[in-house]
């Protein structure tokens, strides 16, 4: 067994704060809101919150409960093979209190649930629909489960309204089968995410990649690549990080420099934005990207 690699000094991080930051904080206490950003300690929570250079704040949410159907190997959610049934007054009560919570752009995030005929996918295009419904400004994306290809249960993400269809590929190819969970596959991503486009063109889809997992520069440049191929129009990269002793170990802790040289190769390959930093996650500062794309 090897040792574990040191932490290095660009990952160590304190949580920051700015007045906006503070005041989304100070609202969140009063409603039944659990945003990913707060419970996973997210040190991005201060850029994304804030909105940056033109104030549209990110925040991400999850759906359809705490426990998974699936394993990754990546991945600290907890699994079970029947999880609780779903909420029903989930999708409405979401939009209220995001409606009163008032973020720019809001990441809908959700656990797998192979358990249920359509996987979830009625209840996540419900959850935007309600959302819309209530905050006609607001700009949500979807960080989408695979729904194992099913084209019907794309379908009802992609044609619910929603501005972004984001479902990550994780890692590359040849690493897939020991990082993901097995019903999740490569072929598989790309293919919901040319779908996803397929469906509904006016749709931004969206990407991520972690990297030190032991892939080789080769390997990033072909999944981005075959992402560009399946016609993704933003990727982002991050350093994985290994959540307890049972997950993954970090092969590498790849370096800022190396970071930026791959968001230089993905405006080569003409993405829209590409998000790469060590510590880079699918939503990273999303609403601000994606309303600076829009401004180019
Ligand atoms: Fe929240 Fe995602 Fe930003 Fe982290 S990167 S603060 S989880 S929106
Ligand atoms: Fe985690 Fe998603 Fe894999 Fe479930 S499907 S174990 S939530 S990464």
């Amino acid at each position: 067994e090897s040792e574990r690699l040191r932490l290095p000094p660009w990952l160590k991080t304190s949580i920051p704060t700015g007045s906006k930051f503070g005041a989304l904080k100070e609202q969140l206490r009063s409603m039944k809101l659990s945003t990913v950003c707060e419970e996973a300690r997210c040190p991005n929570i201060g850029e994304c919150w804030s909105g940056g250079k033109n104030g549209t704040s990110t925040a991400t949410i999850m759906l359809m409960g705490d426990t998974c159907t699936r394993g990754c190997m990546f991945c600290s959610v907890k699994t079970s093979r029947a999880p609780p049934p779903l909420d029903p007054d989930e999708p409405v009560n979401t939009a209220k209190a995001i409606h009163e919570w008032g973020v720019g752009y809001i990441v809908l995030t959700s656990v797998d649930r192979d358990d249920l005929p359509d996987g979830g996918s009625a209840h996540f295009a419900e959850t935007v629909r309600q959302i819309k419904i209530q905050s006609k400004e607001i700009l949500v994306e979807c960080l989408s489960p695979d729904f194992r290809g099913d084209r019907a249960c794309i379908a009802t993400v992609a044609a619910s309204g929603l501005d972004v269809f984001a479902h990550n590929i994780e890692t590359v190819e040849r690493l897939t089968p020991f990082v993901r969970d097995k019903r999740a596959g490569y072929r598989q991503t790309l293919k919901v995410l040319s779908t996803a486009k397929e469906i509904n063109p006016d749709l931004l889809t969206k990407s991520s990649i972690m990297l030190g997992l032991g892939e080789t520069d080769q390997q990033v440049e072909q999944t981005m690549k075959d992402l560009k191929s399946a016609g993704v129009d933003c990727v982002t990269l991050g350093q994985y990080m290994q959540p307890t002793k049972r997950h993954l170990k970090v092969h590498e802790y790849v370096t800022p420099t190396k970071f930026k040289q791959w968001e230089e190769y993905g405006n080569q390959l003409g993405f829209l934005y590409t998000a790469s930093g060590p510590l880079v996650r699918s939503s990273y500062r999303a609403g601000e990207f994606f309303i600076a794309s829009l401004l180019r």
